[in-house]
């Protein structure tokens, strides 16, 4: 499609994009899962604990971006409650796992299949930028941890602007940052909502990585990344 070729700004989500946050994430919890003995507390298996927790997860995500959940609670009380599905209950083991879990998982090196190849190539002809909805404090190390800074020019922590994807503002704030007209710009993320339908309603293009292959999306999408060699 020649119409994305034209495009001059390329923006990234970061997790579950180009940093493997399911794998990077999964593998801490494994190890928490292990040195707190969670199978004899909360009498499950990991697996279990695992899926449970992706749902508090995503749960307490969800209501954050929505302003019901300010960001000590969802960062504090993830295990709580993740806990408290298995009828456990221990204040003391929630917050020791929310600081260990804090200081490792962005240390995570995992990034998505093919991610720095495809943004060495981009790199020959696009300016390329993420914008994250993650916090500010995590998503640098990340980034650190991926070895991904050098590929970007613009870096946005939405956190530190205010709002976040998908409200239109954090796409107009990436514009100023980045000097880049709204017709040059195409964000490429994971998340259906924050990502592709936030960047098409203030006007951008947008390609959907479908992680799950859900196929939801009837515009532009892709399962991994080399693929974006064919648009660009
Ligand atoms: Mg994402």
């Amino acid at each position: 499609m020649i119409g994305l070729r034209t495009k001059k700004h390329i923006f990234f989500d970061l997790d579950d994009t180009l940093w493997d946050y399911q794998h990077n994430s999964d593998k801490v919890l494994r190890e928490l899962f292990a040195e707190y003995a969670l199978n004899e507390k909360l009498r499950c298996g990991v697996k279990e604990f695992l899926e449970e927790y992706k749902r508090v997860n995503l749960l307490f995500w969800s209501l954050y971006g929505k302003g019901k959940l300010d960001k000590i609670a969802l960062r504090e009380q993830r295990f709580q409650e993740t806990f408290k599905r298995f009828n456990y209950e221990s204040k003391e083991d929630g917050d020791a796992l929310t600081q260990t879990y804090l200081a490792r998982a962005p240390k995570g090196r995992q990034l998505k299949q093919g991610c720095l190849e495809t943004l060495s190539y981009l790199k020959r002809n696009y300016t390329l930028h993420i914008i994250t909805n993650g916090f500010k404090e995590v998503q640098g190390i990340k980034i650190d941890s991926g070895g991904l800074r050098n590929f970007f020019d613009c870096i946005i922590v939405t956190e530190e602007h205010g709002f976040n994807k998908p409200d239109e503002r954090i796409f107009r704030v990436a514009e100023q940052l980045t000097g880049a007209q709204t017709k040059d710009c195409v964000m490429i993320g994971d998340h259906l909502e924050n990502d592709v339908y936030g960047a098409k309603n203030a006007g951008w293009d947008a390609i959907h990585l479908d992680n799950e292959g859900t196929a939801e999306f009837n515009g532009v999408c892709i399962r991994e990344l080399p693929e974006l060699k064919n648009w660009f």
